[in-house]
C-alpha cells in the first residue's frame, strides 16, 4: 500500500494543525523525555518561539536499562496536554505498549513507534486503527525493506498517516551514538509515497553535529526533523547529551529557513 507507484503525488500527514510531506521541511522538537511541568513548558516555549510546528516528548520512555526513568507515563501526557494549551503546538508521544494505544492516542496528536518497536506488529496495527498520524521510527537494525514491511503493517489498518523516521542503525562507528543512513532518506522517498522524518538527535548523539546532520537530511529530500531541545540538558533525566541548547536550536532553525528560501 505504501509503494510509490500507487500516489505518485506523495502523502501529506496531518498532525493537528501541522502538515508533513507538503514540500516544506518542518521540525518537532522537544526534550525527549517529560520530566516536570517547568521543565516541559520551558522547552515547549523554545520549541514554538523558533517555529517548530510541533512538541516532541516522551511521556513513555522505551530505556535500555529498567533501572533508568522510565518516564511520567500518565502523568507526562497529561503535562503534554497542558504543554498544547499553552503553546497551540500538536504533540507527538510515543506509545510503548499496545494496550495503551487508545489512551495515548485520546490525548495526542500524533503517536511515535520506537525504532526498538519497529516491528512489534500487534503494537503497530493498534497504531494503525486508532487513525492517529504515526511517526514510524526505522529499528537501528532493520533494514530499509522492513522499514517499508512494517509501516504496511499501519497502513492495512486504513491508516494512510505515517511518517517513515530514519534515526540512525548500527554500524562498527562508535564515533557517533548510531549511524545515519542518508541515503535510506532517498531510498524511502523514492521506494514510497509516505513523508519521511529524520531524527538527527538520536542518530549522531552529539550536539555539534545536529545541525550540520539536519543540513544534510535537508539536502536529501527529508519532509521532516525531530530535533530534542532542552532548557538544562545537564539536568536532563534522559539522552541531555544529545540535546541542543534554545540558542543553539534557534541557529539552526534560522539555518533552515535561509535554505527553504534557496538562500
Ligand atoms: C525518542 O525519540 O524518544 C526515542 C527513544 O527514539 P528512538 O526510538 O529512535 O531511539
Amino acid at each position: 500500500l505504501g509503494r510509490r507507484e500507487l500516489r505518485p503525488e506523495g502523502t501529506v500527514v496531518r498532525v493537528g494543525g501541522a502538515t508533513v510531506g507538503d514540500g516544506s521541511l518542518n521540525v518537532f522538537a522537544g526534550p525527549c523525555a517529560v520530566e516536570n511541568r517547568q521543565q516541559l513548558l520551558d522547552c515547549a516555549d523554545v520549541a514554538e518561539h523558533y517555529g517548530a510546528v510541533g512538541l516532541r516528548g516522551g511521556a513513555f520512555k522505551p530505556r535500555t536499562s529498567p533501572y533508568s526513568f522510565q518516564g511520567l507515563k500518565w502523568a507526562g501526557l497529561e503535562l503534554l496536554a497542558e504543554a498544547r494549551a499553552h503553546t497551540g503546538l500538536p504533540i507527538l508521544t510515543e506509545v510503548l505498549d499496545p494496550r495503551h494505544v487508545e489512551r495515548v492516542a485520546a490525548t495526542a496528536d500524533g503517536l511515535q513507534i520506537g525504532a526498538r518497536n519497529m516491528q512489534n506488529f500487534e503494537l503497530l496495527s493498534e497504531a494503525g486503527k486508532s487513525g492517529r498520524p504515526v511517526v514510524l521510527k526505522r529499528g537501528f537494525g532493520c533494514t530499509v525493506d522492513e522499514t517499508l514491511a512494517a509501516a504496511e503493517y499501519i497502513l492495512a489498518q486504513g491508516n494512510d498517516q505515517v511518517i517513515l523516521c530514519e534515526r540512525g542503525i548500527r554500524t562498527f562507528e562508535h564515533a557517533t551514538r548510531f549511524t545515519l543512513d542518508i541515503s535510506a532518506v532517498a531510498l524511502m522517498k523514492q521506494r514510497s509515497h509516505l513523508p519521511v522524518m529524520v531524527d538527527p538527535s538520536h542518530s549522531v548523539g552529539i550536539p555539534a553535529l545536529v545541525e550540520p546532520v539536519s543540513l544534510a537530511a535537508a539536502a536529501a529530500g527529508a519532509d521532516a526533523l525531530l530535533i530534542d531541545v532542552h532548557v538544562a540538558p545537564e539536568q536532563a533525566l534522559c539522552d541531555g547529551k544529545q540535546a541542543l541548547l534554545p540558542d543553539d536550536f534557534g541557529v539552526l532553525m534560522g539555518k533552515l529557513e535561509l535554505l527553504s528560501m534557496g538562500l
